[in-house]
């Protein structure tokens, strides 16, 4: 292929800023912490560095204890930090646990084998070092529809306002508020509240610098997005409530999306960068061994006393905790290691021959958000694409600045949708809309890292092949979806993968409020802000769903939908918390393991149902609390 004497020196421009961004942030990323052997024995030991890990770990290193974070992974690459690329770490054998569903009876037609490819981060970060960086708080009714004491939308709302921020040692209580915009700019900074009426970050920045470990989150700006604004506008006509700023409300709200990324060096701001690399910079007493797996729990009678692992090397290893066990190692993998040290259902354990040690129902109550993306081309010139992505400027600008095409997550706006109930009133949110600003879609990418085949792709996304294509991908989510699965281990070899079955649509509701969520979404492209754009949805056309295609269509949407959902990543539930007397509960509302002393579970697996959003800040918030009961008790 002959390239032109400007795509050139695009390839030139584009390989030097990246030698250098490499260099730069190995630099500025270099940090201490890290151990090649451990002691015998810690008070706790943190199961798994990803985003409720971190937190976790980097909470109690600050009560003296000692600390052992073990993961399974390495150091994340470089190129993690930077957030246009978060999908390639998809698929990859050293960053990526690349689980797998069983074939789906009801769902993934569009996908091989209908089996959907499950990415999960293996590394320090977890899945918040690849995730898209969305920050969602979920709806206060989410909590309440839980039924835990203690976990009520009041108290998750104080510890999702409360994130914690590491200054000089100590920890602070910080507030993110929209009021707390750094001079107007469209980064929001977690500041720290001097007083209980001060409303202005720069004000209390001039006390504490916003230090860098505070929680960082940079709001999509309208004013600069034109197609934001498109997104924004068309709500207001179609009669829904909008806001600039985050309004994860029980009346649904359409909104800027909200990333968390840092925005001076426009960097992914994962737990590893808020929480644990501070606190491994700050406290001795905090070990972090990498590229280790925790396989079993160790016992003696029914308390857990350590965990046995293999080494970098392969080699069988074990180390002691003296006051617990912290399973943080996402919702696959403390499933599996729970029944793999026999706590889980008899009728996974008994013909494996694994001892009994509690029967709680592990690996039930599994469920995952799915999105159906559709394509929408545009005629303006106001879309990411790769042409644009790969002009010098775009390089310069993230080198000098942070900022620009590479600096965002192409997340830019966001909806939750309520419907009129027949009172009059609006439900609860039921569905999500994402605008992801995307224009041309690589192929062989896609297709991979979420297991399309070849054909379904193109019909999917008939434009894909032009990398200066002018468009965005729509996104539609049912936030509170009915189907059920499971994760069960099917070897007593803890290396091989469990069996995944999240049971994707076998509950007709999951169906109607998916295709609900599209009708919604394709209304808006008929007000006049997406009709200036000439925004024109493309249907796909898969040959099992028939030749009319469209919205008046019901048969056609049942189908797309069966054909064309896809995970949106958010694997939960197997351990689900619960009241004491809940049988369906295999946590206490303190997460600690029922019937089990000196273990606790702290990620994903806990919550008994998905908030209606993405949910790493609300794992972030419940890894906050869960060191405050562990302290407080201890
Ligand atoms: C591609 C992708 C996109 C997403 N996008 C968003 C988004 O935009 N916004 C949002 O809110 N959420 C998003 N999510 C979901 C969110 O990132 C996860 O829900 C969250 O990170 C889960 O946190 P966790 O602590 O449960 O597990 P993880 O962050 O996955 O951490 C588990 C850690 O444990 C380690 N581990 C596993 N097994 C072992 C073992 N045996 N021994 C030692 N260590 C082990 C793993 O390697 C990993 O580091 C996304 C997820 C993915 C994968």
């Amino acid at each position: 292929m002959k390239l032109s004497w400007k795509q050139g020196l695009s390839v030139w421009a584009a390989t030097t800023s990246c030698l250098l961004l490499a260099v730069w942030l190995r630099y500025y990323l270099t940090d201490n912490g890290f151990i090649k052997e451990p002691n015998q024995t810690y008070d706790y030991i943190v199961v798994g560095a990803g985003t409720s890990g971190c937190v976790l770990a980097a909470k109690l290193a600050a009560s003296d204890s000692k600390i052992l974070v073990i993961e399974a992974g390495g150091e994340p690459p470089w190129y993690s930090w930077i957030p246009i690329v978060a999908p390639i770490l998809q698929g990859s054998e050293q960053y990526d646990w690349r689980f797998r569903t069983v074939p789906q009876k009801f769902a993934a037609g569009a996908l091989h084998g209908n089996q959907a490819f499950w990415p999960q981060g293996k590394m320090v970060g977890g899945s918040g070092q690849m995730n898209f960086l969305i920050h969602a708080t979920g709806s206060p009714s989410d909590y309440d529809s839980w039924k835990v004491p203690g976990w009520d939308s009041h108290t998750m709302k104080k510890a999702l306002d409360r994130l914690t921020c590491w200054t000089k040692g100590i920890v602070k209580p910080f507030v993110a508020r929209p009021s707390f915009l750094l001079d107007g700019e469209s980064e929001m900074c977690s500041a720290p509240v001097l007083a209980e009426n001060s409303t202005s970050c720069s004000e209390n920045a001039q006390h504490f610098q916003c230090p860098s470990a505070a929680v960082k989150l940079q709001r999509v700006n309208a004013t600069e997005k034109p197609l934001l604004k498109a997104f924004l506008d068309a709500g207001r006509a179609c009669g829904h409530s909008v806001s600039e700023m985050d309004r994860w409300s029980d009346t649904g709200s359409f909104m800027a999306s909200h990333n968390t990324i840092e925005g001076k060096a426009g960097q992914r701001w994962s737990t590893y960068q808020s929480h644990l690399m501070p606190a491994m910079k700050h406290y001795s007493n905090l070990h972090v061994l990498t590229k280790s797996s925790v396989t079993k729990l160790v016992w003696r009678r029914n308390k857990v006393i350590g965990i046995q692992y293999l080494d970098a090397d392969g080699r069988i290893k074990h180390v002691k905790a003296g006051k617990e066990v912290l399973l943080s190692a996402g919702t696959i993998k403390t499933t599996q290691i729970l029944q793999q040290s026999g706590i889980g259902p008899p009728h996974v354990l008994e013909p494996l021959d694994i001892p009994m040690k509690a029967e709680l129902p592990v690996g039930e109550n599994l469920q995952d958000h799915l999105q159906i993306p559709l394509f929408v081309e545009l005629n303006a010139s106001v879309s990411l694409n790769i042409v644009k992505m790969l002009h010098p400027r775009q390089f310069w600008n993230y080198m000098v600045h942070g900022k620009g095409a590479l600096a965002t997550s192409g997340i830019e706006g966001i909806a939750t949708l309520t419907k009129k109930r027949e009172d009059g009133k609006p439900s609860k949110p039921y569905g999500m809309l994402i605008l992801f600003n995307m224009g041309s879609i690589n192929a062989d990418v896609y297709t991979s890292v979420a297991n399309i085949k070849k054909e379904a792709f193109h019909r999917w996304f008939p434009k894909s092949s032009s990398l200066s294509q002018e468009g965005f991908v729509l996104i539609s989510i049912c936030l509170h979806p009915r189907s059920r699965g499971h994760i069960r281990i099917t070897s007593p070899d803890p290396m091989q993968p469990p069996e995944i079955d999240p049971a994707y649509l076998s509950n007709d509701y999951d169906v109607q409020c998916s295709i609900d969520t599209i009708k919604e979404g394709v209304e808006l492209l008929n007000t006049d802000s997406f009709r200036a754009l000439g925004a024109r949805v493309h249907w796909p056309t898969f040959p099992e769903c028939g030749s009319k295609q469209g919205i008046d269509n019901q048969r056609y949407l049942e189908c797309l939908v069966r054909m064309a959902a896809l995970t949106m990543y958010h694997p939960a539930g197997t351990a689900t918390m619960g009241h004491k007397d809940n049988p369906d509960a295999v946590v206490d509302p303190e997460l600690r393991v029922r019937g089990v002393n000196g273990l606790r579970v702290v990620d994903a697996s806990v919550l008994p149902r998905l908030p209606s959003g993405p949910p790493n800040s609300v794992l972030v918030a419940m890894a906050e609390r869960a060191a405050d009961f562990i302290i407080n008790k201890h």
